[in-house]
Parts: structure tokens; sequence; C-alpha cells
């Protein structure tokens, strides 16, 4: 068969089939920088397997006449949710699954960890993840160990600071010399000021304190740093007043909707985030997962920013993108107009 109409079909279909593949390839979704991804080990939130539902519809209650075990159980054993995600079973099967997890999202991510770890994970993606490194008091390294980390790029940022853990407040004088560094540096700082796991002071942080959340905490360190890059990790949850307050009078703060988009109630992350975008400051909230030990909560925070009603498709990108590119001052995607990017 090779009649000219024939010929004419099988060249229009050939051209058809042609224009389907390029289309596929080109449907890579709109990048996302991920501005709070844990690179730990599988044991790091407990020994696995740990569950977590995202979202907790409603939060276990502890009963005080039971061992934490109980309540611990009810929280990460076998939860109560419509929807929960078994931990990764190992440290191998939680890297390759998280990275694996950033290619299928077009995410990049600053990933916080021991430098180690961190350059263990690049190895997987150099390209999609930006070294950061978490930071406790307890097992802070030297300011030269810092600079050197610095020095031969295996950090580009301090994140998570995990101080709130250790019952220490952001304006305590010990995180002083490092407050300083990093605004010589010149490099971003991400700070956990919010929720830690429901109940935590019970069972793994004896010293958490709620009520180190408060973002007003930060004041006097902004006074005295006042180039330091900073962000509020949680967003200062559920301190919403305070965290408005911040973010109005130190216009350089960002902030980071972790773990609300994740295991928080549906209308509460609606709430919070709503809230903070019509006080006017929906160019500084920025997207993070909180990925510990549960690969999917990246693919689950992104469908929860996506699902947000009465968003605009520029307020979705702004919190995906746009702003942490800004705070970060890059682009790694090459998204951005030089507009976007300059935009105070
Ligand atoms: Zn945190």
């Amino acid at each position: 068969m090779s009649n000219p109409i024939s010929r004419y079909l099988l060249v229009t279909l050939g051209f058809v089939g042609a224009a389907a593949i390029v289309s596929a390839q080109a449907r890579e979704p709109d990048p996302v920088i991920d501005m709070h991804l844990h690179i730990e080990t599988a044991a790091s939130e407990g020994p696995p397997p740990l569950t977590i539902c995202a979202p907790y519809p409603t939060w276990p209650s502890r009963d005080p006449s039971q061992g934490e075990d109980a309540y611990v159980q009810r929280l990460f054993g076998n939860p109560d949710c419509p929807r929960k995600f078994v931990s990764a079973s190992s440290d191998d099967d939680l890297r390759i699954r998280s990275v694996a997890m950033l290619k299928k999202h077009n995410v990049y991510a600053l990933g916080g960890g021991t430098p180690e770890l961190v350059a263990r994970w690049r190895q997987d993606a150099p390209d999609r993840i930006i070294p950061s490194l978490e930071f406790k008091l307890s097992e802070a390294p030297t300011l030269e160990k810092l600079r050197a980390l610095h020095a031969s790029r295996q950090i580009q940022a301090i994140a998570e600071v995990l101080i709130q853990y250790e019952g220490v407040s952001v304006s305590d004088p010990r995180m002083d010399p490092y407050f300083a560094l990093a605004e010589e540096l010149d490099i971003p700082v991400g700070i956990h000021m919010g929720p830690g796991p429901p109940g935590v002071g019970y069972f793994g942080a004896p010293e958490y304190r709620m009520a180190l959340s408060d973002p007003l905490q930060l004041e006097p360190v902004l006074a005295k740093h006042p180039r330091l890059r900073v962000f509020v990790m949680h967003a200062g949850w559920p301190m919403l007043e305070r965290m408005i307050a911040l973010l109005y009078s130190h216009p350089q703060v960002y902030v980071d909707i972790a773990i609300l988009n994740t295991a928080f109630p549906e209308p509460e992350f609606h709430r919070y985030l709503k809230a903070l975008i019509e006080a006017g400051f929906g160019d500084r909230i920025m997207f993070g997962s909180d990925q510990m030990v549960w690969p999917e909560l990246i693919e689950v925070a992104l469908e929860r920013i996506q699902k947000t009603p009465g968003l605009s498709r520029e307020q979705k990108r702004a919190i995906l993108y746009d702003n942490a590119a800004r705070f970060l001052r890059i682009d790694p995607a090459n998204a951005l107009r030089p507009a976007a990017v300059l935009r105070p």
C-alpha cells in the first residue's frame, strides 16, 4: 500500500507521534525549591518502621498513667488516620527514594545534615541538593571548622538550627558567634521556631519548650546582626500574630511552612498560610517538605500547596520557587525572569 493518500497519512501520523514525544519530554513540572529537606539516617527519628499521618486529622492524646511508649505508639506506631506513610527501611532506601522524589517533581532542595551524609546524598544528586549544616549547640562545630566547611563548599547555609529542642533561645549569647559568622560569610540561616512532634518533651527531647517558638525572640538577634539572612522554619506556628509582627518589622526575614503542609490538619494549614498571605507576606513564604524519613512527604507537601483553595497560580509559584530563589540569591532551574529575581 503506497498510494499518495496513505503515504500522506503515515507522514502525518509520524509527525503527530514525534510531537507527542516532544511534549512528553517538555512536560517536566515547574521547578520547586524545598527549603527544609533533612538529610539523615533511617533511624534518626527512632528505630524504623515509623508511621506518620499526612495529615493527622486530630492529634492523639496522651494518658500520663501510661508509659511513653503507649503515646509514641499512637503517634508513630499505628496512628489513626486515612493517609499514612511508613518510614524508609534503611539509609540507602531513604536516600534513593528521596532523591527519586526530588527528580520526579523537579525539586531543588536545601538539604541539612552532617557534612558527611550531605556529601553522600549529593553524589546521587549534585545539581539538586544545596548543602546545609544541621546545627545543635551541643554538637556545634568550632567556628574554624565552619569556616573550613564553607571554604570547601561543603556548606552553603546553616539549617536547620535545632536549639529549640535543646531548650535554648535564639537570643542565647552562645549563639552569637555563629550568627556573626553567618553574617560575615553571607550565608542563610534557618531556625526551627515552632512545633516539634506533639508532646516531644515527654519522649524525644525533654528540653524542648514551645515558648521558644516565639518569633519575636529573634528581634535582639536581628538588631545586632542586621545583615543576617534568616528564615523561620515552621513559620513560628502557632504564634501567628508574633510571626506577622516580626515579618513586618524585619523585612529581610522569610519563613517556611514545613510540617504544616504535611502532618497538620488541612483547615489549620490553610488558616495559617492564608493569614500570612493576607497580612501581606506572600513574597516571603517558602516551601518546605520537612522530609525526614518518609520520602513521600515531599510529594504530599507539594500536592497540598497546589490544592490550597483561593491561591492564584502566581501565589503558588512564589511559595514553591520564586521566594526561595530570591532569598537564596540563586535560580537553580534558571526559571525566573530577571525582574522576578530582582524584586525586593
Ligand atoms: Zn523543624
